[in-house]
């Protein structure tokens, strides 16, 4: 039978559900007026991450050190994309919100999280040529059925009007979950893991490209696709992920 038609009941169902239903804060489900949204209290809890950061690692800064200003990290071990934004720094609600766009099936905390991270990457989205996902490996994709980084590329792209491609950037083996790895184990984990597709090496040669995952931890698994962007001749990586983990080697999800 035609899958639309026989879904069609289940949907009509769920949309007079949604009508009926007040929206419900993404974090701890009180009511909420707006859909896709926060309570005043879990908003306030998010640990927005405002300038100034360091232009290269996007950790906070203390004090404005001006424009393009570097962190002592960013200059001891420069990292292979050139600059990175989180929208938020990683904690509690954070965590919550991940994780109800990758296993709780609320798109729309997606849509709010890419929402934050407009904000906080304006200047690298309106720089950005081609905006690519971290990509999932099809083993992981199967399982889950959802890849939350290409959820949030295309949110970032239709809200910026620059193109996004999950088909340029290929994760070529399944690594293991990186939960409870230190750095080096991390860093040992994602090696030549990734590649860009030898057919569309176009869209990333010569490119500005904005790479884009949920969290960013280690940087492991960003680092491994810059230096495979960097490979097929992108001539600017940046990075823009919705949270970004503090002190790298805890494990956090
Ligand atoms: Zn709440």
């Amino acid at each position: 039978m035609d899958s639309t038609v026989s879904d069609f009941p289940a949907r009509l169902w769920r949309g007079l559900v949604d009508l009926l239903t007040p929206s419900l804060c993404l974090v701890c489900n009180t009511a909420v007026e707006e859909p896709a949204s926060l309570c005043v209290a879990c908003w306030a809890k998010l640990r927005h991450l405002d300038e100034p950061v360091c232009n290269m690692l996007g950790t906070p800064f203390a004090y404005d050190q001006g424009e393009a200003a570097l962190s002592a990290e960013a200059l001891a071990e420069p990292p292979a994309w050139d600059r990175a934004r989180a929208a938020v720094i990683f904690n509690d609600e954070g965590a919550r919100l991940v994780h109800a766009l990758k296993y709780r099936d609320r798109p729309e905390a997606g849509l709010l999280m890419a929402r934050m991270m407009a904000r906080g990457g304006r200047r690298m989205l309106n720089e950005a040529d081609v905006i690519l996902p971290v990509p999932l490996h099809f083993f992981r994709l199967w399982q889950r059925r959802f890849n939350q980084s290409a959820f949030l590329a295309q949110q970032l792209s239709r809200l910026s009007g620059t193109p996004w491609r999950h088909d340029v950037l290929l994760r070529r083996r399944r690594t293991r979950a990186q939960v409870g790895l230190d750095q080096a184990a991390r860093r040992r984990n994602v090696k030549n893991a990734f590649l860009v597709r030898p057919s569309q090496e176009s869209a990333v040669w010569g490119k500005a490209v904005l790479l884009v995952d949920d969290v960013r931890t280690t940087g492991a698994t960003a680092e491994a696709c810059a230096l495979a962007l960097r490979a097929a001749g992108a001539a600017r990586v940046d990075l823009l992920t919705f949270a970004l983990v503090p002190s790298p080697g805890r494990p956090h999800k």
